[in-house]
């Protein structure tokens, strides 16, 4: 079993004051029209958190002045500005944005300080340092003709957060379409909204216009419908699971036709090959299915070993796995803390950590050996065990399906065309992971593998500058990078005759 840290938690504990549970419209906090709130949740102890407001259709009627707004934010380098002060704000603001994170979504407080929060910060300058020198080209017309493009805000956007990367999440959204001149509602995920509203209070602090970011709290069947159905959002940035990406696209569609980017669900494999050290590919694949305790679009959930090293590689990956820590996010010593408590609309009253235990039984059950975990941590709270699963195949419902939690399932293969085939059978194309020192082997799986993004002798080499979406059913469009620019532009051409008239 899991080691569970114990002991002396307490005096490690950061426990964040909760300072803000109103919506954030029009630079004010203020109550949901109707009154109501829902119940925010600790995983480490399943007790209610605070009482936020929800929001629905009615809290964004004022989405229906864009054009205002959308003149504050005219000035680029002015908006940079502003966004360097924000990512200051961010920064100065590291120990509350992380534990408000590690409280709401069980996520380790020590890297949420070292990796979610600074990460956002940068991402903030990234994009604040583009803000100025946003623009469109001179064209080489056809005939006598002087063209040009400009580079234009696609206006309001409305971007839907999931909830397992709450604050880095937000900036990989925001900081953009800051950048791009875009007004904004962020609708962060129902189980995870206590960073968001901080967020909102330091765009105030920073100076971000009245109107130009605002956060509306509530649960996605109601806020996020409204929001895909608004007739004055322009554009939906999405980011969640498959399922409700395709809803936000219906309604899309059957609104205002406003633009949809979507990042979706994965599935991700990773392939390693015989020349591979085992040490450091154990590590990896460990690292690449319990970072954020498999709750990562991206998790390395498919791990696919050369038969020269596979005996070797399971034995070792396996006792890593018992000595993985599995505790409170608060206590330092954790390297993985308890899944995130919410219902999941699909499967009724159940929660995510019912949901990862009930897929570790279908494997059970489905004819795959158990090699280590399989069961939670604890009585109180939602912690699960480091789980692998050996003898299965990509036909099985374990091997098939996204199960967002720290289950891994490990399968042996024999030459490099049997593990690109292989790590291609799947609806999801996220990302791919490939461990080799052959050059040759790394260039031919990088471009047989059908993902957005692919790493090599690394796995979540996450960087600003490198854009990150998907293939397949993981959805279109992309994050991060100068690429994300261009999700919240249009391109205008300007068209006049060279000389006097051609015509
Ligand atoms: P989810 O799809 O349930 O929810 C995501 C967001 O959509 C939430 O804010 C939710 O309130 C909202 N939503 C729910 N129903 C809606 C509706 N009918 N209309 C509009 N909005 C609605 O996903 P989740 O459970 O919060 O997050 C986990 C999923 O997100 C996983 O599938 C994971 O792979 C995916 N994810 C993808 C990426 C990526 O970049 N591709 C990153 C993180 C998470």
């Amino acid at each position: 079993m899991a080691e569970e840290s114990n002991g002396s938690v307490e005096k490690h504990l950061e426990i964040p004051e909760i300072k803000f549970t109103k919506l954030f419209i029009n630079g004010s906090f203020v109550d949901a029209i109707s009154g109501n709130t829902f119940d925010t949740i600790d995983p480490r102890t399943g007790d209610v958190i605070a009482k936020v407001a929800e929001g629905d259709k009615e809290d964004m009627t004022w989405l229906s002045k864009p054009l205002e707004m959308l003149l504050i934010t005219g000035n680029g380098l002015e908006r940079g500005k502003i966004m360097m002060k924000f990512a200051d704000l961010v920064d100065q603001n590291t120990n509350e944005l992380a534990a408000l994170d590690a409280i709401d979504g069980g996520k380790l407080l020590s890297w949420g300080k070292m990796l979610d929060i600074p990460q956002s910060a940068q991402l903030l300058r990234y994009y604040a340092g583009a803000a100025d020198k946003i623009h469109g080209e001179t064209l080489k017309m056809s005939r006598e003709l002087f063209g040009y493009t400009l580079l234009e805000p696609v206006g309001v956007v409305g971007h839907i957060i999931p909830w397992n990367f709450p604050t880095t999440m937000f900036f990989m959204k925001a900081s953009p379409a800051l950048a791009a001149g875009c007004t904004m509602v962020v609708k962060p995920a129902e189980q995870t909204p206590l960073s968001a509203l901080y967020c909102a209070h330091l765009a105030k602090l920073a100076g971000i216009p009245d109107g130009v970011l605002n956060v509306v709290t509530g649960f996605g069947a109601k806020a996020g419908a409204a929001m895909s159905s608004h007739m004055d959002i322009d554009k939906i940035s999405f980011t969640g699971s498959t399922e409700v990406g395709r809803i936000v696209m219906k309604a899309a569609a059957d609104s205002n036709l406003k633009v949809v980017s979507l990042e979706l669900s994965g599935k991700s494999p990773i392939m390693i090959f015989d020349d591979a050290d085992v040490d450091t590919a154990t590590d990896l694949a460990l690292l690449g299915i319990l970072f954020n305790k498999g709750e990562i679009c991206v998790a390395g959930s498919r791990v696919y070993v050369q038969e020269g090293i596979y005996d070797e590689f399971e034995r070792k990956i396996a006792d890593k796995a018992k000595n993985w820590v599995v505790g409170d996010p608060f206590d330092p010593r954790s390297q993985q803390g308890p899944q995130l408590i919410f219902v999941l609309r699909s499967l009724g009253d159940k929660t995510q950590f019912e949901k990862i235990l009930s897929y570790i039984e279908h494997g059970k059950n489905g004819g795959a050996t158990l090699l280590t975990g399989g069961k939670a941590v604890g009585e109180k709270g939602y912690y699960i065990e480091p789980t692998i699963f050996t003898d299965v195949t990509e036909d099985m419902v374990v091997v098939k399906d996204e199960i967002f939690g720290p289950v891994m399932s490990l399968m042996k293969f024999k030459t490099v065309e049997e593990a690109i085939e292989r790590a291609n059978k799947t609806r999801y194309g996220l990302a791919a992971g490939i461990v080799t020192k052959d050059l040759n082997i790394a260039n031919r799986v990088s471009r047989s593998i059908r993902a957005g993004v692919i790493w090599v002798n690394c796995y979540f080499a996450f960087d600003r500058d490198c854009p990150y979406g998907g293939y397949k059913m993981s959805g279109f469009g992309r994050d991060m990078g100068l690429e994300a620019l261009h999700k919240y532009l249009h391109v205008k051409s300007v068209v006049t005759p060279l000389y006097n008239s051609p015509w």
